[in-house]
């Protein structure tokens, strides 16, 4: 109990620290230096009307060979971002491998930074013209659809209920929702954590999925997954259920945590953009195509994701 305490400051003070060198990014959706009341939700899932089906893998096909860096057609939204001068790419800082900030540089980098910085060095030739917000998990949609960024890249499923709001590139990676408990706990899956406190991040479909496993968990929304680990640790809840890829990173933070059980849903990760400009998901699409076939998709997950394994085969484009 202790060292558990001793890991929420640690946790708390790295958090508040890291607010404090924003450099260019947004400010910290929330302040996450004081506990805050534990908002905990009757089965979320069951009660929204189902959105339209559709294949929430398939994107819109890309136009045809992508053009030069810095040559980017005249109309075209990726002419607009050209002009800017950069990228602004949407995504969060306490998602360790995927989009987190560096203690030491101060920089958020992971997987679902490098697909942004992918998409800048098509348009720029220069993966460095990117500004980077920070956003929250339940903000993702409307930051995408409203054009306050070009791009959400946020472990952040591809699904039919967004898509009646966004535009999705086709997928750059396949996770699956797991859940991780204390290392001493018994349960060997979320269906042993039956009214127990599970946490996950608002306006994310883990918080939804809980709410629809069997064995009725008490789903508890927070901020953001780092707020979800701070609760995990004071002991306010039983688990965290979110991604493999999230938990893992968050496993890494904290000896006394395990992920447990097989995955129980499918996260299919795409970038979202606004649906106002259908050639720019084009070329983003084809950009991701080019580096699935040239090697950069597999080098960017052996660089944030190789000691999980050696890489897979990347997810194969679909497309309407
Ligand atoms: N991938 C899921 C989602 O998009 C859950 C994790 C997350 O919030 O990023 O909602």
């Amino acid at each position: 109990m202790r060292v558990r305490a001793a890991l929420v400051v640690t946790v708390l003070a790295a958090t508040a620290a890291l607010a404090g060198c924003s450099g260019d990014t947004s400010p910290l959706p929330v302040t996450p230096d004081r506990p805050r009341a534990v908002a905990t939700t009757p089965a979320p899932g069951g009660d929204k009307p189902a959105p339209p089906a559709c294949n929430p893998r398939a994107s819109l096909r890309p136009a045809g060979s992508l053009p030069p860096p810095g040559e980017m057609p005249a109309g075209s939204y990726m002419a607009t971002i050209q002009e800017r001068g950069r990228l602004v790419l949407g995504t969060s800082q306490d998602t360790l491998l995927f989009s987190s900030r560096n203690p030491f540089s101060g920089e958020i980098e992971g997987f679902d930074v490098d697909m942004g910085r992918q998409i800048a060095e098509a348009i720029f030739g220069d993966p460095d013209k990117i500004q980077i917000k920070v956003i929250g998990y339940d903000k993702r949609v409307s930051s995408a659809a409203d054009g306050s960024v070009d791009i959400v890249a946020d472990t952040m499923t591809a699904n039919c209920e967004r898509w009646a709001d966004v535009n999705f590139s086709s997928i750059y990676y396949e996770a699956g929702q797991k859940v991780l408990v204390a290392k001493a706990s018994k349960a060997k899956s979320i269906n042993d954590l039956g009214g127990k406190k599970v946490c996950s991040a608002a306006g994310s479909t883990s918080f939804e999925n809980i709410g629809k496993v069997e064995a009725k968990p008490v789903a508890v929304a927070k901020p953001a997954f780092g707020d979800c680990l701070v609760a995990f640790q004071r002991n306010e809840v039983e688990g965290i259920s979110t991604d493999d890829t999230i938990l893992a990173g968050m496993a890494a933070q904290d000896p006394y945590a395990k992920v447990i059980g097989e995955r129980f849903t499918q996260e299919p990760y795409a970038i979202a953009m606004d649906k106002k400009h259908p050639e720019f998901t084009r070329f983003v699409n084809a950009v991701l195509e080019r580096n699935r076939a040239n090697g950069t998709w597999k080098r960017t997950y052996d660089k944030w994701l190789g000691d999980f394994g050696p890489a897979p085969t990347p997810p194969k484009a679909q497309y309407r």
